[in-house]
């Protein structure tokens, strides 16, 4: 009998959840960024390998609920784990002992679904290091998303853990998102590696037009920022700044749907979207359901 099921990943921003689903998965599905809390959405990451298939949902940062995106991000992340036949907890070995999960999450209660805790970044711990945090975690897996170290052992320990299952998607798929959505996260994400703080947070991307019978295939996007000030850091001067971002970016999209592409990329002012359920939900962000909140 086949094994499948959901394998929810959670932990502090930057623990490295992005890097190791992206590992596990084979492809670039999941925006990676030294900067925290960049990964918003709940990315789907599908691995068949063998007669087991495992759903990986990455999750946003779980975070204070301030700006009604924050709490779309932790409304989402709480689904995840409501959803989780196994619940992945990563930390950052580097940081030192990492607090229980119904602590760090704020849960309510334990999450229905067992959870096994790995120890991420170990390529930057010493044996001492290593030996202390194992004394004070006790079950724990060491592994490093960046290397691979102790990956396959955790995926094949995660995968018995699966219940009993067919498989529940063609074996040969990596996501359930579609194109438009990673398009979407390449632009965001190109948008990112080239801005300071503080910015990178209040830029949202929107596909406006998607011609993929066209060759070059024609993409039209929108960054929407936030104010002013910040289209013009986006824009830069004379345009220099969106025309880097666009050219970076066409070149990974053009990577990952295989094709040339022609992006036609603006910016624009959407004030306080992110204080703004109905752009929020244009964005694809889910909002909390009432229901949502006490999970
Ligand atoms: P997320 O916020 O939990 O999704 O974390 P990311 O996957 O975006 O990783 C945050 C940062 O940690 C990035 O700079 C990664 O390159 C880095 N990182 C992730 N895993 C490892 C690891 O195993 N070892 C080291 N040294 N760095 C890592
Ligand atoms: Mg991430």
């Amino acid at each position: 009998m086949p094994k499948a099921g959901i394998v929810t990943v959670v932990g502090k921003p930057n623990a490295g959840k992005s890097t190791l689903l992206n590992r596990i998965v084979g492809e670039k599905l999941s925006i990676v960024s030294p900067k925290p809390q960049s990964t918003r959405d709940r990315v789907v990451g599908i691995r068949t390998s063998g007669d087991v298939q495992m759903i990986v949902l990455d999750t946003p940062g779980l975070l204070n609920p301030r700006y009604a995106l924050q709490e779309a991000m932790r409304a989402t992340a709480l689904a995840a784990l409501a959803d989780a036949d196994v619940v992945l907890y990563i930390v950052d070995g580097s940081e030192g002992p990492p607090p229980p999960l119904v602590e760090l999450a704020r849960l309510d209660h334990a999450p229905r679904a067992p959870v096994v805790l790995a120890v991420n970044k170990s390529d930057l711990l010493t044996p001492a290091h290593r030996e202390r945090l194992a004394a004070g975690v006790g079950d724990a897996r060491f592994i490093s998303a960046a290397t691979g170290a102790g990956v396959d052992d955790l995926m094949a320990d995660l995968g018995a853990m699966l219940p009993d299952s067919p498989f529940l998607y063609p074996d040969d798929e990596i996501s359930t998102q579609t194109v438009r959505f990673f398009v979407a996260e390449l632009i965001r994400e190109t948008a990112l590696e080239q801005l300071e703080d503080e910015v990178p947070y209040s830029v949202a991307c929107a596909i406006e037009e998607f011609r993929e019978e066209r060759s070059p295939v024609y993409i039209r996007a929108v960054l929407h920022v936030e104010r002013e000030s910040q289209k013009r850091i986006l824009i830069g001067a004379g345009g220099q700044r969106v025309r880097a971002i666009g050219r970076a970016a066409r070149e990974k999209i053009e990577a990952f749907v295989g094709a040339p592409v022609y992006l036609d990329l603006w910016v624009k002012v959407l004030h306080n979207w992110r204080r703004n359920p109905q752009a929020l939900q244009r964005f694809g962000y889910k909002l909390p359901l009432p229901e949502d909140r006490s999970r």
